[in-house]
């Protein structure tokens, strides 16, 4: 790897279109996320973006693009507690605490080596707001330090939305949000969702185009989900079924 320094001209844009400054702490705490991303990524597959560019764009921005919703699932929350499910390399919660050190941040990964890398960026960049967690989100969402303890879950790329939903709505406090950055035409997948929703208690809050789009370089679709009612005891569904078997699907076989 070259030793130029990482260029965030776009996480320096992202930052701006929020009003948010960027800081030298900030801009320090992005470069060393990138190095650690780019050395790891060589030896353990992390993800699938080769290229800095794209690493920049596509987790970086994509992750900052949550801001605004971020700030609003937490504000007059002291200290607001978020959890990032599938986080893999820590997408979005590295950014998102980086630049929010006053949330409580769980990052969750059912990878070791995912969360080995975790804990290496946690220390190297001091968030002492940040807490790394090896285990699958169908066994820690029935611990009762964690469930419905959060006030908002965010899961990027993890599964199909009715799965993920199941994998994150049973940790939120009543009235918590949940964040999915999707693709582009997502309407077969939101229809085939409902059912989880109605069954878990989460109510479709907003379908709207993930902001920065010109800066990611792509169409994204942010997914937000309310946690109206408390999740039934039963879900998460043993670890496999969520994705095996998503709701909707079972309701239809049965
Ligand atoms: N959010 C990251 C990673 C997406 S890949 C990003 O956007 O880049 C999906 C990640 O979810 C993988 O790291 C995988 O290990 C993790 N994962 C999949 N199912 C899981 C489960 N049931 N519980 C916890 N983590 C899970």
């Amino acid at each position: 790897m070259s030793d130029e320094p990482l260029d965030l001209d776009l996480v320096q844009q992202a930052l701006a279109r929020w009003g948010e400054p960027f800081t030298p702490e900030r801009e320090h705490a992005f470069r060393q996320y990138g190095q650690l991303l780019l050395q790891w990524n060589e030896r353990i597959n992390l993800t699938g973006l080769a290229e800095w560019s794209a690493i920049q764009r596509r987790l970086l921005v994509e992750s900052l693009a949550l801001l605004p919703w971020v700030d609003r699932a937490c504000e007059r929350k002291t200290p607001c507690r978020m959890i990032d499910v599938g986080t893999g390399a820590g997408i979005p919660g590295i950014p998102i605490a980086v630049v929010r050190p006053s949330l409580a941040i769980t990052l969750l990964d059912a990878t070791a080596k995912k969360i080995r890398f975790l804990e290496t960026v946690v220390r190297e960049l001091r968030l002492s707001n940040v807490v790394a967690i090896h285990e699958r989100a169908e066994v820690l969402a029935h611990q009762p330090a964690h469930r419905g303890r959060y006030h908002l879950a965010t899961a990027r790329a993890l599964a199909h939305l009715a799965t993920a939903v199941e994998l994150t709505l049973p940790f939120l406090a009543r009235g918590g949000l949940a964040l999915f950055p999707k693709g582009s035409g997502i309407e077969q997948e939101l229809a085939e969702s409902q059912p989880a929703l109605a069954l878990l208690g989460g109510e479709l809050l907003a379908v709207e185009p993930l902001p920065l789009a010109d800066l990611v370089g792509t169409t994204s679709t942010l997914v937000v989900v309310r946690a109206a009612r408390p999740c039934p005891a039963p879900y998460p569904r043993r670890p496999g079924i969520p994705a095996k078997r998503p709701l909707g699907e079972v309701s239809r076989k049965e």
